[in-house]
């Protein structure tokens, strides 16, 4: 069959087929771990589920213009306001199909064939694959000094003639970093100047742990948003624990909303209705729900650290945020798509490797799963690198030696 040769070369998503053997095993009876998929165990917050029942009973599912439904942008510019000290009208802002609509439409708007977009290792896995479908080049910057923050200068090094975007994502998916206020700083203050899109991935923004705060770029500028260069995209997948009603959104000058929500007009149409008022629900509703994940999730950090302590060989930087870590496993295996495959053969572990996200040689947990996922995911994994922990280990309820150290 001839395919395009744009969407051939687009990479299948790496947990896909981690998350297919994970399957085959379960049906298989073996008890599995997943330490792979990045969403909160929590419920539906109730005033979400109340609102989009609301909206299903009264049978009025129809179109919702392309930028999203009034009230919901309302609720969008009451959020920014509250959490970025911005006050935003309505055209500043388009609701779409989940972040990750958000940001393909933001660079297809933006870029012309050949624009390079900065991205920052390690990066989330869909940013290279969504650049290249809108004809851009993704440049790399990958801190030199082992640690998961990349320098200014480097970014400044990477900008050329033909740089348009660069993306931050912090707190980071994959490493669970949290940029300094500096770095933001600075970044914001560059890209003004030469007029470069800041786009800031702030769907992991209010988990944080231990008090740090991820700073938003808008607390850097004084333009005002139609001459800024920063756009935010934001959403309720994470924060809410919400993946699966795919709305997220977008704040940035008027013009860039305009044709983005041509792009969606002409291509998906609005979000659905029942989504766009379970997302209303969410913002309005009590703010008690995020705590809970956030807390949640802290605990289970705790949890992850206290495990991590005991194990040989792995170098762990500890997340700030995220339900996500990227311990270092090169003592092991360099190759973090062979560990990744071991980890689930022999631990029934599901992990992500490294490689995806431009860190080779480490492994991404995700700990937004139970406590117990959390102690005995690591447990395992420990049992089978660390020649210095017990070789004998109950998987469900078989009893396991390691014979391979
Ligand atoms: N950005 C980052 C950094 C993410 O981790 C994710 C989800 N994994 C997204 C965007 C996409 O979010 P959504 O589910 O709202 O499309």
């Amino acid at each position: 069959m001839k395919l395009s040769k744009l969407a051939s070369e687009i990479a299948e998503s790496p947990t896909l087929a981690l998350n297919e053997e994970a399957r085959i095993l379960r049906e298989r009876g073996e008890s599995v771990i997943h330490l792979g998929i990045g969403e909160p165990k929590n419920k539906t917050p109730i005033s979400a589920i109340l609102s989009s029942a609301a909206k299903l009973t009264s049978g009025e599912v129809k179109y919702t213009p392309a930028d999203g439904t009034l009230s919901l942008k309302k609720a969008v510019i009451r959020y920014t306001e509250e959490n970025y000290n911005r006050l935003v009208a309505p055209e500043n802002v388009i609701i779409t199909n989940g972040a990750k609509q958000s940001l393909f439409n933001i660079l297809f708007s933006l870029l012309n064939p050949q624009d390079e977009v900065v991205i920052l290792a390690p990066y989330w896995v869909s940013y290279p694959e969504i650049i290249k479908m809108c004809y851009g080049k993704p440049v790399v910057v990958t801190p030199e000094d082992g640690t998961f923050t990349p320098r200014f200068e480097d970014i400044e090094r990477a900008v050329t003639g033909y740089t348009r975007v660069i993306i931050v994502n912090s707190p980071n998916n994959p490493s669970g970093g949290v940029y300094p206020p500096e770095l933001i700083s600075k970044l914001v203050d560059f890209c003004e100047r030469k007029g470069i899109y800041l786009v800031c991935d702030d769907i992991y923004h209010k988990l944080v742990f231990d008090r740090i705060v991820a700073h938003p770029a808008y607390e850097f500028t004084k333009k005002e948003i139609e001459d800024s260069h920063v756009i935010v995209v934001n959403g309720v997948a994470k924060v809410y624990g919400m993946t699966g009603f795919r709305v997220g959104w977008v704040v940035g000058p008027r013009e860039l909303v305009r044709v983005m929500t041509n792009v969606t007009a002409q291509t998906t149409s609005g979000v659905s209705p029942v989504s766009q008022a379970a997302a209303e629900g969410a913002l309005n509703g009590l703010q008690s729900v995020v705590e809970a994940i956030r807390l949640q999730i802290e605990n289970n950090r705790a949890v992850l650290l206290e495990e991590m302590k005991s194990f040989h060989g792995a170098r762990l930087i500890k997340p700030e945020g995220t339900f996500y870590a990227l311990p270092d496993f090169r003592a092991f295996n360099g190759n973090s798509v062979e560990l990744a495959r071991f980890l689930l053969k022999k631990a029934l572990v599901v992990t992500v490797p490294g490689k995806e996200f431009g860190m080779e040689g480490h492994i991404r947990l995700s700990i937004s799963g139970t406590v117990k996922d959390v102690t005995e995911g690591i447990a395992r994994i420990k049992w089978a690198l660390d020649s210095t922990s017990p070789n004998e280990i109950y998987i469900g309820d078989k009893k396991m030696i390691r014979d391979w150290l």
